[in-house]
This record gives structure tokens, sequence and C-alpha cells, in this order.
């Protein structure tokens, strides 16, 4: 079986189709992402980067093209089915956590948990193990204004793989913390990577956290071509 969890052939999407702005953002792109894999997404602002994450993501559906999940055609299915992939197998992080302000991190941790049918007690256990792999157990009761930026951020990584996704799309997701707090997150975000062997697809404009990724995608003039970190300004 292949260990292809995100497949992308031949993806585009327009905006404003049959208008004079007509804009051809994404022209054919194709990825195969695979279990254990974290890939670096790299592009100029602009380019298209978030289209592509919603796309993969089951958020927005592509005009041209396929998409596979665990090899199943999700890209033109119903929408019971798209949102059941999108809830079991697909973790969202993006630049600004949108954390629920009332509740504490390991709630919100427990919350999508819960929504999936696990119980409380059992969704509070596993959002405990996943604070204490990025190193903010000790915040675990606190609520997210009381937390730095850094832990935020993880606590939102936290929460995406809440539900054990095979798939991580993260939009930028150190693009608002300085440098030294940007390498610590990632480091967390490797971690937790690592240890449950998902696939995971990171855009950034990190160039130096870019390279340690397994591998480099460029977004270029709506195609992806495989690239270097450094190559790219
Ligand atoms: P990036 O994430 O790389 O900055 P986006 O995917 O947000 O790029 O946007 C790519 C292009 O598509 C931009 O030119 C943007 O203005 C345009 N665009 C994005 N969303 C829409 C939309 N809903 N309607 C029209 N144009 C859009």
């Amino acid at each position: 079986m292949s260990d292809v969890v995100l497949k992308l052939d031949g993806v585009e999407k327009f905006y404003n189709k049959d208008l004079a702005g007509e804009i051809h953002v994404l022209r054919g792109v194709d990825l195969d992402l695979k279990a254990g894999e974290m890939v670096a997404l790299v592009a100029p602002s602009g380019a298209g980067k978030s289209t592509l994450l919603h796309i993969a993501g089951l958020l927005d559906e592509a005009d041209v093209g396929v998409v596979e999940i665990g090899g199943k055609e999700l890209g033109g299915t119903s929408d019971r089915r798209r949102t059941k992939a999108r809830r079991e197998d697909i973790g969202f992080v993006y630049q600004f956590h949108h954390l629920l302000p009332e509740f504490s991190a390991l709630e919100n941790i427990s919350l999508p948990q819960m929504a999936n049918g696990v119980s409380k007690k059992a969704a509070a256990e596993r959002a405990q193990e996943l604070l204490d792999t990025v190193g903010v157990a000790h915040r675990a009761h606190h609520r997210p204004a009381e937390l730095s930026g850094g832990e935020q951020q993880r606590v939102a990584f936290c929460r995406a793989l809440a539900n054990k996704p095979r798939i991580l799309l993260a939009d930028e997701p150190t693009g608002n913390l300085d440098p030294a707090t940007s390498d610590q997150v990632f480091d967390a975000l490797m971690r937790l990577v690592r240890e449950t062997g998902l696939a995971a697809l990171v855009a950034t404009h990190n160039m130096a956290l870019a390279a340690r990724m397994d591998r480099v995608v460029r977004l270029e003039n709506g195609v992806l071509v495989d690239g270097q970190a450094d190559a790219v300004a």
C-alpha cells in the first residue's frame, strides 16, 4: 500500500472566473505527501499558498484536478464526506492561534476530542500528554490570554493534533513570533510530527526553518517545483 496520505494531482483554482479580473492562482499543482514527512511550502506572498492549503485541507474546492486523502478522492465528493475527512484526517494551524479565549489550554485541546465522542477524562489525559510533548504542561489550566505568543501557538499545535489526524497543514505557524520563540515553537512542532508519524505541509517564509524540514517545495507561477531552501529569496 502506498504511504502517500495526501495527493494533489493537476489542481487548478481560479478566482473571479469569467470576470474581467480573473486570477488563475493554481495552474496544475501536483504533490505527494507521505506519512512521517515534513515538507516546507515556500512562496512569495500572494502566490497562492493559503489557497493551496485550503484546497488540500478540504476547506475549499479545486476547479480542476484531484485531491486524495489516504487514497480516496475527496475533491468532488459530498459535503458530508468532506467534513468527516476534515474532522478525522486533517489538523490545521494558522499564523494566529484562534484558541477559544474563555477556555483553558487543556480545554481547548479536549473540546475537539469530546466533539468526536471521546470522554472528558480521556480527552484531558491526551491533552495533558500533548502539552507535555511541547513543554507547556505547566500552563494547562491557564487561558490563552495568560500565555505567551509562543505558548499559545504550541497549544494550537496540540489542538490541531488532538484527534490524531494523518495530515497537518500549517499556514505560517511561526509567522508572528520573534526569531528565538519561532525556533522553540518549531522544535515543538517537529517533535510532535516525529512522535506521531503524521504528514505535515508547513508554509513558511523562514528559510532556516524550511531547511530543517525533509524537503522544500516552491509555489511558482501556480505550480509546485522542488526547491532548495537557500535558493528562495
Ligand atoms: P498567499 O497565501 O500565497 O499569500 P493566497 O492564496 O491568499 O496567497 O492568494 C493568492 C491570490 O489569489 C492573491 O492574488 C489573492 O488576492 C487572490 N485571492 C485569494 N482569495 C481570493 C478570493 N476569495 N477572491 C478573489 N481573489 C482571491
